[in-house]
């Protein structure tokens, strides 16, 4: 099998096509329709058009690796959506030209793969983490990353609205994207979403501010805002808000723009999906942050698609993560794991 340094050049393209056509597609937002899942999360035609060409691009450079996505084609193939099928193809279109029907719907589901039963190294993917703030015209992250015995050695993160200069607001959109990765091991790397070579190595992280800069959902039903402030609160410190949607807030961390990233569990049985977390905890702990769930227990990527046997995440700064998890300790927050699935 090839090394995660031979894998990190197909997902960078991978990735950077598919945040180009999101960008295109959140400009023109008023044309696209919110698709309501069976879950109730909104779903678009960007997030299939990212899906196809990230699963497109890794086969074509690597062959038919396992991809654990969070998309399949099942909605797009029933004949009463076949307005949302042409959409979601010409949104491919613009990184992808010429793709066929047949040829797009087969790249979705390529990424839509279990992991593998014998424990093996498989992909996971998530073509457009954040759904709801690319709706909102805000952040949003297109994630990719490579798991090999239950921990991420590989991650991609592209962030289309993330400013490169990590003193402009994170709420502004930007002309320019930033593209963010690590392996195992090598460090992690931040660049302009359409320049690579120009990178920039990320960490270590510096003296921690007062007040605390502190990451959180935007969605009150992900991580309750007044529940971190607690958090702080209990640890004697004062914090600044900053409120992201999808992963961004890993790369945010890992850069020092941010402190702490606190995602407290806010629903009782809730299971984080690997996709929403693999690429951006290897960004943050290459970074030299601190990455663990509300326990402090280590991340386990092996137990399928859902961190069973975690809750919530706690990704921050060495000199404050065990004073986090203390806090939450403390207040009795992390809802420890049950057998319940996501409901
Ligand atoms: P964020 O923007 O960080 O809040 O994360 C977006 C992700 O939250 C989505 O991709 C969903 O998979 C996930 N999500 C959905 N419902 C919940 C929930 N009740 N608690 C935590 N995460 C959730
Ligand atoms: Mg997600």
């Amino acid at each position: 099998m090839a090394t995660p340094e031979q894998h990190l050049q197909p997902a960078l393209r991978a990735v950077t096509l598919a945040s180009r056509l999101c960008r295109s597609v959140q400009a023109r937002l008023d044309q696209v329709r919110a698709i309501t899942k069976d879950d109730k999360s909104p779903v678009t035609v960007a997030d299939f058009a990212s899906q196809a060409v990230i699963c497109h691009t890794l086969r074509q450079a690597l062959g038919p690796v396992p991809i654990v996505g969070e998309e399949s084609s099942a909605f797009l193939r029933e004949d009463a959506h076949a307005a949302h099928r042409r959409a979601a193809i010409d949104a491919a279109r613009e990184v992808w030209p010429g793709v066929a029907e047949d040829q797009f719907l087969d790249a979705i589901d390529a990424g839509a793969a279990d992991p593998p039963a014998d424990g093996g190294d498989f992909w996971t993917l998530d073509p457009i983490d954040g759904t709801k703030g690319f709706l909102r015209g805000q952040q949003y992250a297109v994630s990719l990353s490579l798991i090999s015995a239950g921990r991420p050695v590989l991650g991609v993160l592209g962030c289309p609205n993330l400013a490169l200069d990590h003193t402009a607001p994170i709420d502004g959109l930007t002309p320019q994207g930033t593209l963010f990765w690590a392996i195992a091991g090598q460090g992690a790397f931040e660049s302009v979403l359409s320049d690579t070579s120009a990178r920039r190595r990320l960490g270590p992280p510096g003296p921690l501010p007062s007040p605390l800069r502190l990451c959180s959902s935007v969605e009150e039903a992900h991580t309750k805002g007044d529940t971190v402030a607690e958090v702080l609160q209990h640890a004697a410190h004062t914090f600044i808000p900053l409120r992201l949607d999808g992963q961004g807030k890993y790369a945010v961390v890992a850069r020092g723009q941010g402190d702490a990233y606190l995602r407290l569990p806010s629903k009782k049985g809730y299971i984080e999906r690997i996709w929403d977390h693999a690429a951006g905890v290897i960004i943050a702990q290459e970074a030299g942050r601190i990455v663990t769930d509300a326990l402090g227990h280590p991340l386990d990527f092996s137990r399928g698609r859902g961190l069973d046997v975690n809750r919530g995440i706690v990704a921050a700064h060495p000199a404050l993560h065990p004073a986090l998890i203390a806090s939450i300790r403390d207040l009795g927050l992390a809802d420890p794991p049950s057998a319940a699935p996501n409901a």
